[in-house]
C-alpha cells in the first residue's frame, strides 16, 4: 500500500491562489481527515491529488514516485480514486451501469466481478437497488453508489469529498461505519473531506485542519477532538 506525500502545494483558480503551500502525509493504510470550514481548500486539495486541478508549485508523491504532472486517468491506474462532492452520478443510468463506469479501467471481467462483490458486501442496499435508475434513489443510497463507483477501479487510496452532505443522520452513520470497516478489512487508505468535523475526527487516524488555503493544525483524530481551538471553531463546544 502506498504512502502519499503532499508538499508545499499551491493551486490557482485563474489569478486567485486557493492553496498557499499545503503539506501533509497519508501513511499507508490510514484514514486521514481534512477538516475546516467552507472554502478552506479541502476539495481543491482532493482535485489536485486526483489530477483534476493543476498544481502551480510544490509536489505530490505516491510511494516515492512524483505524480503531480500525471493525468487523472493514469492516477486511477496507479490506485487513486475520488468520490466527488455532490456525488455526480448519471441519474438516468441504473445503479449497476453507474458502478460499471467506475470499472472502465479494469480489463478483466473477473476483476470487475470481484469489485462488484466487494461493493455489494459493503453496501447491501446497492445490490438491492441495482436495476433502479440512480436518480430515483435517496441521497444516502446515491452516496453509497458514488463510493461504490470509486471502489470499482480497485483503488489503494480512496478519496471521499463530503460523504455526509445532505444525508439523513442514520444513513450517515451507516456509511461512516462502512468506510471504517473497509479500511480495517482491506487496508485501503482513505482521505476524508468532511464538514462534519466531529464525525471525521472520530473516524480518522490522523487529521489536518484547513483554514484559508493552508493547514493550520494536525494531530491524531483523538488529539484534535480534545484540542481547544478545534472544539471552539468546529465542534461547537
Ligand atoms: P467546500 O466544502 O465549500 O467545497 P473547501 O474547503 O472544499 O470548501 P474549496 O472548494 O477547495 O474549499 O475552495 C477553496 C477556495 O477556492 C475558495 O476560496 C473557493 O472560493 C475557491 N474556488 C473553488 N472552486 C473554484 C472555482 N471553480 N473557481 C474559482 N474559485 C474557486
Amino acid at each position: 500500500m502506498p504512502t502519499v506525500e503532499v508538499k508545499d502545494v499551491v493551486v490557482h483558480y485563474g489569478l486567485v491562489e486557493a492553496l498557499h503551500g499545503v503539506s501533509f502525509t497519508v501513511p499507508a493504510g490510514q484514514i486521514v481527515a481534512l477538516v475546516g470550514s467552507n472554502g478552506a481548500g479541502k476539495s481543491t486539495t482532493l482535485k489536485a491529488l486526483m489530477g483534476l486541478k493543476k498544481v502551480s508549485a510544490g509536489s505530490i508523491h505516491m510511494d516515492g514516485r512524483r505524480i503531480d504532472a500525471t493525468g487523472p486517468a493514469q492516477r486511477v491506474s496507479m490506485g487513486l480514486a475520488l468520490s466527488p462532492e455532490g456525488r455526480r452520478l448519471f441519474p438516468r443510468m441504473t445503479v449497476w451501469e453507474n458502478l460499471m463506469v467506475g470499472a472502465h479501467t479494469v480489463g478483466s471481467a473477473a476483476a470487475r466481478n470481484r469489485s462488484l462483490e466487494q461493493v455489494c458486501a459493503l453496501f447491501p442496499r446497492v445490490q438491492e437497488r441495482r436495476s433502479q435508475l440512480a436518480g430515483s434513489l435517496s441521497g444516502g443510497e446515491q452516496q453509497m453508489v458514488a463510493i461504490g463507483r470509486a471502489l470499482m477501479s480497485h483503488p489503494q487510496i480512496l478519496m471521499l469529498d463530503e460523504p455526509s452532505l445532505g444525508i439523513a443522520p442514520k444513513i450517515v452513520s451507516e456509511i461512516a461505519q462502512a468506510i471504517v470497516r473497509l479500511n480495517r478489512e482491506t487496508g485501503i487508505s482513505v482521505i476524508l473531506v468532511e464538514q462534519n468535523a466531529r464525525l471525521a475526527l472520530k473516524m480518522a487516524h490522523h487529521a489536518y485542519v484547513f483554514e484559508q488555503g493552508t493547514v493550520i493544525r494536525s494531530g491524531s483524530g483523538q488529539e484534535l477532538l480534545r484540542d481547544a481551538f478545534v472544539q471552539k471553531a468546529f465542534l461547537g463546544v
